[in-house]
């Protein structure tokens, strides 16, 4: 088996960890900074970009079972916004006013049948295999966004 070439497969989501579902990067150059809600300034600004901003993505640790296994895979941004159907700056704003919501986000998704295209670490240190692309495949999957503002009865036009 070639160690980089992508494989695709069938799922179903086991859960996600919604403890850690971010991480904060320059919003000039997008270099990965310390999470701002565990250092002890409150803002996290870039050394390199002058006037930048701190901004989240996603970067999700989602258990996933197949027909022969469990194992954990990772999705960054693109991939975790087809299943959130959000940014993760809008998912974090919405978890800060409602504070039980990443709990219900990894309730939403399990049990979902995804096809997942994963691709080996090109990163040594890296563990988990990568989403490089996620389709749902129930008909009538909802993302998470779209389930939360249901279930917690936000209006989404402001
Ligand atoms: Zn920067």
């Amino acid at each position: 088996m070639e160690a980089n070439k992508p494989t695709t497969t069938i799922c179903t989501v086991v859960s996600i960890d919604h403890t850690n579902l971010y991480y904060t990067v320059c919003s000039i150059c997008e270099k990965t900074l310390p999470d701002p809600t565990t250092t002890a300034t409150s803002s996290t600004r870039c050394n390199h970009c002058t006037g930048s901003t701190s901004k989240r993505l996603f970067r999700v640790l989602m258990s996933v079972a197949t027909d022969t296994n469990v194992f954990v895979v990772v999705l960054f941004d693109r991939a975790a916004r087809v299943l959130f159907g959000c940014s993760a700056q809008d998912l974090f704003d919405f978890t800060n006013i409602h504070p039980f919501c990443g709990e219900t986000a990894s309730k939403i998704l399990e049990g979902e049948m995804l096809r997942v295209t994963l691709s080996n670490p090109r990163n040594g240190n890296a563990q988990h295999q990568r989403v490089v692309s996620v389709v749902p495949l129930r008909s009538g999957f909802r993302s998470v966004m779209d389930s939360l503002t249901e279930l917690y009865r936000v209006r989404s036009d402001h």
